[in-house]
């Protein structure tokens, strides 16, 4: 187990002021989770400096973990609350795993790496968080546990695979950044009834590509 010292917890403290002050993100509930959650246990220890800064940082197998600010907008607009089913599309670091267990959903996560997957599988219930993480191709979703009150997808797809739509229950909302391969649009949908399905955008975001049946074909 990593160590979670003052200068961490200092350093923690300064990037929730930052989200708070700079940022214009005002919900306690993800701001409580950001200055609970050690984010450099998720990174390598010599790259432990850099975990407080509001940036995205490479994780290893050419992925990321996101920038602190996208994963507190991606945390807003799901309208998480404690208790609601939750699938997570690209598990990657387990950052974002942890801040949505902290604000007490039940976790389904699924990653396409199978080293990230077992790294971020062991630092979260390292953590104490109980969660559900699979290896596998989440751009179909997971079928077997739908539906969900919540869908989160971690990685840019080329356009919103019908399957994860087809798994969130009546007032549930997926957050899903689509667009080409250098920026994509953070977009949500909210199921209203059954047949209709509301679509909202939140701007311009850039992540690393989603892979899978639905997602970008590897060449
Ligand atoms: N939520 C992560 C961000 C990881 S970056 C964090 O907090 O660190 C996106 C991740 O999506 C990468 O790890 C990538 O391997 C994974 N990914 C890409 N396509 C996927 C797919 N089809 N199914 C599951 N995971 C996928």
């Amino acid at each position: 187990m990593r160590e979670d010292s003052y200068k961490h917890k200092g350093l923690r403290a300064q990037l929730v002021q930052h989200l708070r002050n700079n940022r214009g993100i005002d919900d306690e509930a993800i701001l409580k989770a950001f200055s609970t959650v050690p984010r450099h246990f998720f990174l390598d220890t010599a790259f432990s400096e850099h975990a407080y800064a509001d940036k995205a940082f490479a994780i290893g197998e050419g992925q990321t973990i996101s920038q602190p600010y996208t994963v507190a907008v991606q945390t807003s607009l799901l309208g998480l609350q404690p208790g609601d089913k939750v699938l997570e599309i690209g598990t990657g670091s387990g950052y974002q795993a942890c801040i949505l267990l902290e604000m007490g959903a039940r976790l389904f996560t699924i990653e396409y790496n199978r080293k990230l997957f077992e790294r971020a599988r062991k630092i979260i219930e390292e953590l104490g968080y109980s969660a559900n993480v699979y290896c596998g191709d989440g751009s179909r979703g997971l079928p077997s546990y739908a539906p969900f009150d919540k869908i989160l997808v971690t990685a840019g797809a080329p356009s919103v695979p019908t399957a994860l739509v087809d798994q969130l229950k009546v007032g549930g909302k997926l957050v899903i950044p689509v667009g080409n391969n250098r920026t994509q649009q953070m977009l949500r949908f909210t199921k209203v009834t059954e047949n209709k399905i509301k679509k909202e955008n939140f701007g311009d975001f850039s992540f690393v590509k989603l892979k899978g049946e639905f997602g970008w074909k590897e060449k």
